[in-house]
């Protein structure tokens, strides 16, 4: 029968495709049914735009620092719309290449919005589809606060709609998106104030990143400002932002809502398939992935942890080979998750941190390993624009087992994937040591610490 398949993945993103071209290819017969553009949140208004955004703020530092080496060059501004144009045509070429990988594995796309009907069936575009197994990967969209006037804000997908730079931004919010656009935003030559409702942004990273954060976003010139809950905002010729202690912020051209992000599970008719929600809408999973319907399983973002692309292709490839390649008791473990933030310069994380190592182990157990330094990419920069570097190792144990990387830096993005792999493996202090170290580098600085 056309209309059924062994298995449906609900959400063409990047869990949905990766499941379904994995289970294809043990031989399911597999379709993936996509509201929107083919990549989902990440392709079209996530990590791609994002890192194209990124580079283009890299060059723009780069073209500042240019000078240090005796380069005659200007910055004579930034043609935003030609940025967003490129970018937008790249993006348009993906979406293109996704669709023709599902094409090449023989996976059925199907276009419109998914709904359950009752747990075996669902309806798109009026047609209805059935399977034995479904897997349920819509991902998330922004958050909004419930305060007048947010709609004058706009949220991380309008940051992207944006046809022209912004002078005077506020970023609201303390969570990866909201330092990652500050700080991109501030490279690109905008004033930007960064309004977060506590003391300090990223509170789950190590402390010593939040160091260098701050540290990098005072020389950067982006005002941080603490301690501020939104109430309420007005537009006149310019914006305003009323927080709750009665101060006002003014003379903003955008305000952008980065404040988390909920899960789509609304309106997709999961209580007419049996699937329970969490309170926050999240849907619980056990370690396989799977729903408290045993046929029904859920990954990605609209499970709420390790909000990341590779973690939902990794958990989906991991159950397609669960299922239907054979591999008895494969699952992602969602320990020691390499993650970095975008910011300028960008920050690494992998495994726990000082405070969670000390929680867990006891302080007794835990010894760690710190240093700031200026790296030599400003060794001839004049001293105000001299940017530091971080970096920590926690270790636990008579055998200094290395639980936690933490890196702030020029080229900490990088250089995290390798050390993830040696976190993995479970390396001690020692093996760090033990390694010739590669001079000049910033990395070489995680071989020699003492
Ligand atoms: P999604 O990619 O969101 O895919 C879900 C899809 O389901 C969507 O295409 C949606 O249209 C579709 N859908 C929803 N409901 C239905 C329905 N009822 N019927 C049919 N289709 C439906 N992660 C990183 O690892 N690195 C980064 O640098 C990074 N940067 C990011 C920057 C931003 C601004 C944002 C917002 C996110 C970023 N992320 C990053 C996170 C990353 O994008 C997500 O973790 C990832 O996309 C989650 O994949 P997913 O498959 O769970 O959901
Ligand atoms: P996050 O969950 O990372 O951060 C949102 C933060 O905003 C909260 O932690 C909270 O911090 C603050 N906040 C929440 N509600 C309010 C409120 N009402 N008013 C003011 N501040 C508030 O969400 P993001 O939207 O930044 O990103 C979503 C996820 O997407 C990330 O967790 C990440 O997994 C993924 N992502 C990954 C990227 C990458 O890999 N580089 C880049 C971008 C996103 P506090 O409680 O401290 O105030």
């Amino acid at each position: 029968m056309a209309n059924q398949f062994d298995l449906i993945c609900i959400g063409g993103g990047s869990g949905g495709i990766a499941t379904a071209r994995r289970a294809a290819a043990h031989g399911a017969s597999v379709a993936v049914v996509e509201e929107d553009r083919f990549g989902g949140t990440c392709v079209n208004v996530g990590c791609v735009p994002k890192k194209v955004m990124w580079n283009a703020a890299h060059h723009a530092a780069a073209l500042g620092h240019a000078e240090a080496f005796g380069f005659d060059v200007a910055r004579r501004g930034l043609d935003w719309g030609t940025l967003v144009a490129r970018r937008e045509a790249y993006i348009e070429r993906l979406n293109d290449i996704y669709q023709s990988n599902l094409d090449k594995a023989g996976v059925t796309a199907i276009t419109g919005r998914a709904r359950f009907l009752d747990p075996h069936t669902i309806e798109v575009a009026g047609e209805q589809y059935s399977a034995d197994r479904f897997l349920v990967a819509v991902g998330g969209r922004p958050s909004w606060p419930a305060i007048p006037g947010a709609d004058l804000g706009i949220d991380s997908n309008g940051f992207f709609a944006l046809r022209d730079r912004p002078e005077d931004v506020a970023v609201v919010g303390a969570g990866y998106i909201a330092v990652e656009l500050a700080s991109m935003l501030r490279q690109l030559g905008s004033r930007v104030r960064l309004v977060i409702r506590r003391q300090e942004p990223l509170r789950a990273f190590d402390p010593i990143l939040r160091e260098g954060l701050m540290e990098a976003a005072e020389a950067d010139g982006i005002e941080v400002v603490t301690g501020f809950q939104p109430v309420g905002v007005e537009a006149g010729e310019k914006l305003t932002l009323y927080g709750e202690d009665g101060r006002e912020l003014t003379g903003m051209d955008k305000l952008i809502w980065a404040i988390g992000r909920d899960p789509s599970t609304e309106d997709l008719g999961l209580a007419n398939a049996g699937v329970e929600l969490a309170d926050n809408g999240t849907i619980p999973v056990d370690r396989y992935q799977v729903t408290n319907q045993a046929h029904i399983f859920a990954l990605g973002d609209v499970i709420g942890s390790y909000e990341l692309t590779p973690v939902a292709i990794a958990a989906g490839r991991r159950l397609a080979d669960r299922v239907y390649g054979g591999a008895g008791d494969s699952y992602l473990d969602y320990s020691a998750i390499p993650t970095v933030v975008f910011t300028h310069p960008p920050m690494g994380t992998v495994g726990l941190t000082e405070p969670q190592a000390r929680e867990q182990y006891g302080d007794a157990a835990v010894r760690c390993y710190e240093t700031r330094f200026t790296p030599m990419d400003f060794a001839l920069e004049a001293p105000e624009n001299k940017r530091r570097s971080f970096m920590k190792l926690v270790c636990v144990g008579d055998d200094e087992k290395v639980v936690g990387v933490h890196l702030f830096g020029i080229g900490s993005d990088e250089m995290l994937q390798g050390f993830a792999v040696a976190v993995r493996m479970g390396a001690r202090k020692a093996d760090l040591d033990n390694t010739v170290a590669i001079h000049p580098t910033a990395a070489e600085e995680l071989v020699t610490m003492t």
